[in-house]
């Protein structure tokens, strides 16, 4: 049984009960309504600066997250995203700005009077200790009783689906499980928000892919308003209700999964979430941008004319043209030259020249089935069509 399965467990008293299995089916739509709907935030970062000697590690920050909301900061190494996680939990100061919970400032608490659990990516468990006795560690702080820290240890154990391990050592545990007691630990006190720090990093990806799903399960139905950093932009996608993309310390976007896969508002963005195709090219006029000898329709483009533009479009936007296809006689079509085939298994990726612009390698996803039905081999070539409406035109 997985922990997410465990209907019988009480929600955290601060924790609205929250889905049926229907609600969890619809976390896509409520992901894309979740910063409308849910009224005040619960945390509000305002203005967060920070430095490091001369190095500015985070510029104004500004971030509201939302009751029940799952938040994933997301961006490469060092872009900032640890370090504003600890800043949210007051065990990093920040330069200047604030950090309000629950209507509170707590700028200046320390992290032990503020009101958060967190589990970091080494599972920070005591080595010394059972598995009940490092779930029970914050209940023993907080002088709870004997008889009330024995069954909340016996709920969390059976909320991260691991009853009958709690007389193990971490040390006779696996990675996996060693996690599940920290993510237990962190809920003991019930707080009002939960923070995890690259969680799954440490966890092969096999196990990474099952806690990942069981977290955020778990966490919608608890309800608990999390921040999660990551740098693995799938596990973002997977989990967040919004993901928050760094870079160099300041926010190049935040939305839902989905908007910031489907409309990424600067090529950084496109480029760090999935993988994306870039042409160089000029705007020819508002609907038209040439990019080497190929003219492209596009229905999107803010740029004026002769302006230097980056185009994008994504691999699965592309449209593999059989010979006979009819499609053949609608504008973008490209005749683009194999260069090497990739077999994922359940697809085959393939990078080709597009002719008219042999500077560019372009890729494009097939799957086995689509694969068929074109000459799919070394130097062949291929007829793809680039969906106006699916291009992205970026002022370079
Ligand atoms: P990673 O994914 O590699 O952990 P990150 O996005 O979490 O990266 P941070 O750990 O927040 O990045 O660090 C942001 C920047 O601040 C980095 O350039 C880092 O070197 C710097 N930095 C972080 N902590 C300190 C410190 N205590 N002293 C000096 N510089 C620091």
């Amino acid at each position: 049984m997985t922990f997410s399965d465990q209907s019988s467990v009480t929600p955290t008293k601060k924790s609205p009960a929250s889905s049926s299995i229907s609600q969890q089916a619809q976390t896509f739509q409520r992901s894309e309504e979740v910063s409308r709907n849910l009224g005040e935030p619960y945390l509000q970062v305002e203005n967060v600066h920070k430095t490091f000697g001369q190095f500015v590690a985070l510029r104004d920050i500004h971030l509201d997250v939302y009751p029940g909301e799952f938040v994933c900061l997301l961006g490469p190494s060092g872009c900032g995203k640890t370090t504003l996680l600890r800043i949210i939990a007051g065990l990093e100061d920040q330069t200047s700005g604030r950090i309000i919970q629950a209507g509170k400032d707590v700028s200046k608490l320390p992290a032990a009077k503020r009101d958060f659990g967190i589990v970091f990516q080494s599972y920070a468990l005591f080595p010394n200790l059972t598995a009940t006795q490092n779930i029970a560690y914050g209940l023993q702080n907080a002088k709870e009783s004997k008889q009330k820290i024995q069954t909340r240890v016996e709920e969390l154990l059976e909320l991260v689906g691991l009853e009958g391990f709690g007389q193990k050592y971490p040390s006779q545990m696996s990675g996996g499980q060693q996690q599940r007691v920290a993510l237990a630990r962190a809920l003991a006190l019930s707080p009002g928000l939960l923070l995890l720090d690259e969680p799954l990093s440490a966890l092969d990806a096999q196990v990474r892919v099952k806690l990942r799903t069981e977290i955020s399960q778990l966490q919608k139905r608890l309800g608990i308003t999390t921040v999660m950093v990551t740098h693995d932009q799938s596990e973002a996608l997977a989990m967040a209700d919004r993901a928050v993309v760094m870079d160099k310390g300041y926010i190049a976007q935040v939305g839902t999964p989905r908007t910031i896969y489907q409309h990424p508002n600067t090529p950084f963005v496109a480029n760090f979430i999935g993988v994306m195709n870039f042409l160089h090219g000029v705007v020819v006029t508002s609907n038209q941008v040439r990019c080497g000898n190929i003219i492209l329709d596009v229905s999107q483009n803010e740029a004026s004319s002769n302006q230097a533009v980056t185009v994008a479009i994504r691999p699965e936007d592309i449209q593999i043209l059989r010979p006979d296809s009819p499609e053949l006689a609608l504008s973008n079509v490209v005749t683009a030259e194999v260069q090497a085939i990739e077999f994922l298994g359940s697809a085959y990726r393939v990078t080709l020249y597009p002719e008219g612009n042999a500077k560019e390698l372009i890729t494009i996803e097939l799957s086995i089935q689509e694969a068929s039905k074109v000459d799919l081999s070394a130097n062949s070539l291929l007829k793809l069509r680039f969906p106006p409406e699916r291009i992205q035109v970026f002022a370079a």
